[in-house]
């Protein structure tokens, strides 16, 4: 019998394609109608933290060995990556923090799914032995009524599965990564709509109050869930002529606000919040920019509870017999925090075929 996996986006493509490598015949079932999932929408920065210690002061409510995991595991995985032949196009992150190599997602995916062989579209899975659908940001965006910013297919099938059969589940369920975003935009401007620069921003809720008292972490992860209790999860930014000047990963920050602009985001002069604005130190040079953003999900944080083999587990701890899951499915890596969901897909992918390989093998 093949090995049979759910979902074709990284972690689903990874452990395929490991898989064959080792001998296994595979079967990738995709729910959507094509593949790469989140993957192929991202920017392709696959990056861990430079320590387990560091990992763990940024997720401090994830489970320390499936950090480790992915601090020890993700170089070779990089390299495994690019023995596939996609290009890469950096070879830093471009962040102090962390080191990694960005790919280009398109030539990732076609790299992928040629390794992972046979790779059925449009077939949602009925039974797996690797979860890795994707986590349930589809369904939490649309329950929570916020913007999603991630494939539209994952609803959490493969959590409902891992469930239905005793699996547990892990800590940060009702947390999730995403970004602040001018309004709903098309799959192609989920990278550039990026309103990342509340660092620099009077943070106000729509009623004119502020609500987030504190800097914001340097992934703005805190901020973004922050804004999602907001009502309709949207905020105003508000800066001044000294903010737009900042320079950030993507341009200064008045090139991200005229890109929100552009793509039809409510910007507008200070003085015409319908609120008056509080005296702040982050108001000091007029004239003063608004834009209102909305909280977007990328990827939930929460999922199935796994173990360093990526095996599923059940709630006293126990592997559930031939269930293994990887990427966004498994939970409870980057608890509290913010870290490289592709890096995390990637390793657990491997290691869920490697383990299955051999322990399928034994049961026959
Ligand atoms: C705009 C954007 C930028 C990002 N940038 C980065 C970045 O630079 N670095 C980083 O580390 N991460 C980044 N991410 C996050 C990253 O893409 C995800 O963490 C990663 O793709 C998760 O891998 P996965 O395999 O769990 O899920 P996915 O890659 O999303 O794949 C899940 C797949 O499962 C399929 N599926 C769902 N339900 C079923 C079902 N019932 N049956 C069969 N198939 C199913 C889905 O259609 C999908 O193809 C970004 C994401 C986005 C959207």
């Amino acid at each position: 019998m093949p090995l049979v996996v759910a979902g074709a986006g990284m972690a689903g493509l990874a452990a395929a394609a490991r898989a064959r490598e080792l001998g296994a015949a595979v079967v990738v079932h995709e729910k959507g109608d094509r593949a790469g999932g989140s993957m192929l929408l991202s920017s392709g920065v696959v990056w861990r933290h430079r320590s387990l210690a560091e990992f763990h002061e940024e997720c401090p409510g994830g489970d320390p060995a499936l950090q480790r995991v992915v601090v020890d595991g993700l170089d070779e995985a990089l390299d495994w990556l690019e023995g596939l032949g996609p290009p890469v196009l950096e070879r830093e992150t471009g962040n102090p923090r962390t080191v990694g190599r960005r790919f280009d997602t398109r030539g990732l995916t076609a790299a992928l799914v040629r390794a992972a062989g046979d790779v059925r579209l449009g077939e949602a899975f009925a039974d797996a032995h690797v979860l890795a659908t994707g986590g349930f940001a589809a369904r939490l965006a649309r329950e929570r009524d916020l913007l999603l910013r991630a494939n539209r297919w994952s609803e959490g099938d493969g959590l409902a599965y891992g469930l239905a059969r005793g699996a547990d589940l892990s800590a940060g369920m009702d947390e999730f990564y995403g970004r602040n975003l001018p309004g709903p935009v098309e799959e192609e401007d989920f990278v550039g709509a990026s309103q990342l620069y509340g660092v620099h921003a009077l943070v106000l809720g729509e009623d004119g109050r502020p609500f987030f008292d504190r800097e914001p972490s340097w992934s703005e992860t805190d901020l973004v869930l922050a804004t999602a209790r907001q009502p309709g999860g949207a905020a105003w930014y508000v800066l001044d002529a000294r903010a737009l000047r900042q320079p950030t990963r993507y341009g200064t920050v008045a090139d991200l606000v005229e890109r929100a602009r552009a793509l039809g985001g409510d910007v507008r002069p200070g003085e015409e919040l319908p609120f008056e604005l509080p005296p702040s130190p982050k108001l000091q040079e007029a004239p003063f920019v608004a834009v209102r953003v909305r909280a977007s999900v990328t990827h939930t944080i929460g999922g199935l509870r796994i173990d360093p083999q990526a095996r599923v587990l059940d709630a006293e701890g126990t592997p559930i017999g031939g269930l293994y899951a990887a990427g966004a499915d498994a939970g409870g890596i980057f608890t509290g925090g913010y870290g490289s969901g592709l890096a995390a897909a990637v390793v657990f992918g491997r290691i869920a075929a490697e383990t299955a390989v051999e322990e399928l093998a034994l049961l026959g």
